[in-house]
């Protein structure tokens, strides 16, 4: 397509917030570097329009590196034996928030592999006295698949938002990377639930994840498209040195980051963080990806001495600007870009405030 009409397409995508399959591909294909600037610069504005300058931060603590599942580029997998296992205590995790809350995050994110299914009592209790204690804060969970009744009393014990990424739209694909146990009917299944149950949800992929075709891409725009989450989560797939996956290739920071412009101007109110993965591969992937759009930052508040051992993929950035301790590093950083941090719990915004 001509540079011209390729710059079309991007303003029918912010005005309509839609394109038909084909417009998205030929987004993901193009080489054109004016237009890809242009891609972000739109993206920028509309971002900029919703939220001014302000990136918000989510405090996130790795409860565990304990894992039930064995997803295939996942370095915590449950058959990673070469990974030291570790479980927070509930002291630990309050005290990771309350160090948060002094800095002045006002949003926690508990990730974690997925623990036994006698855990989640454990869970709904700790959530529950985060609850408590922080009443003022948003309280995200990405503690991957439940069953439906787990979701339920992490709901009520005061769980605001949760992270499940779908991983691939595309069944075949799916299974590829993920065991025979798993299926990406129960991850949709989930999803729905979460969404049923009035979490704010999230979603999203791992871009260049092995296998991956642009096709797949556009199949997981077109869900993220139906399914309207508020949050969406998009990485480069970076290989774990001890995982089945482990000498694929590395997904590209230029691919993410032309997701995350694509998101935005469909959905300019949707969270969308700067991802850690993309600033693992990239140094400057943080700016980058505020540049194209992105408008959530989520440094580490876990435990520096288990830090090492969330070994999700190789290489994984857990200093500076990463880690909680870094915000100083983080203002300063965004501050060369003219942007600032938002400490608000930056809840998802229901009305529409487009192309401000
Ligand atoms: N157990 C939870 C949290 C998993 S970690 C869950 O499954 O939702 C959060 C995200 O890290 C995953 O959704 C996955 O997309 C990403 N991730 C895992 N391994 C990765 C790798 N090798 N490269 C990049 N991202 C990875």
């Amino acid at each position: 397509m001509q540079r011209a009409s390729m710059k079309h397409l991007i303003d029918i995508l912010r005005a309509e917030h839609h394109l038909e399959s084909n417009g998205y591909k030929a987004l993901l294909e193009c080489d054109d570097d004016s237009v890809v600037a242009y891609l972000h610069e739109q993206a920028r504005e509309v971002a900029q329009g919703v939220f001014a300058r302000g990136i918000f931060v989510r405090g996130l603590v790795e409860l565990t590196n304990v894992c039930r599942n064995d997803c295939y580029y996942c370095g915590i997998r449950n058959s990673n034996t070469a990974l030291e296992r570790y479980m927070l205590t509930t002291e630990q995790v309050l005290q990771s928030c309350q160090q948060g809350y002094e800095l002045g995050f006002r949003t926690f994110v508990l990730q974690g592999g997925e623990l036994p299914r006698d855990k989640a009592q454990w869970l709904v209790e700790l959530v529950s006295e985060i609850r408590q204690r922080w009443s003022d804060c948003a309280i995200t969970l990405s503690l991957g698949e439940w069953p439906r009744e787990v979701y339920v009393a992490l709901r009520k014990a005061g769980a605001d938002r949760y992270l499940l990424r779908h991983e691939s739209h595309n069944a075949e694909h799916y299974a590829k990377l993920h065991p025979a146990e798993m299926s990406l009917e129960n991850r949709l299944q989930c999803l729905t639930w979460l969404k049923e149950l009035g979490y704010q949800v999230g979603t999203g992929i791992m871009t260049g994840s092995p296998w991956q075709s642009l096709d797949n891409i556009v199949e997981d725009i077109e869900f993220i498209e139906r399914f309207k989450p508020q949050m969406i989560g998009l990485g480069p797939f970076v290989p774990q040195h001890d995982t089945p996956l482990g000498k694929f290739a590395t997904g590209s920071a230029e691919l993410t980051c032309r997701l995350y412009s694509i998101f935005r101007l469909m959905f300019p109110n949707a969270l969308i963080p700067s991802t850690t993965a993309l600033n693992t591969i990239d140094v400057k992937g943080r700016i980058k990806g505020i540049m194209a759009g992105a408008n959530v930052v989520m440094p580490n508040l876990s435990p520096a001495n288990v830090r090492g051992n969330y070994a999700l993929y190789d290489g994984k950035a857990i200093t500076n600007a990463e880690a909680a301790e870094g915000i100083e590093q983080l203002e300063t950083q965004l501050s060369t870009i003219g942007y600032h941090i938002d400490w608000g719990r930056g809840d998802h915004k229901q009305c529409t405030i487009h192309n401000a």
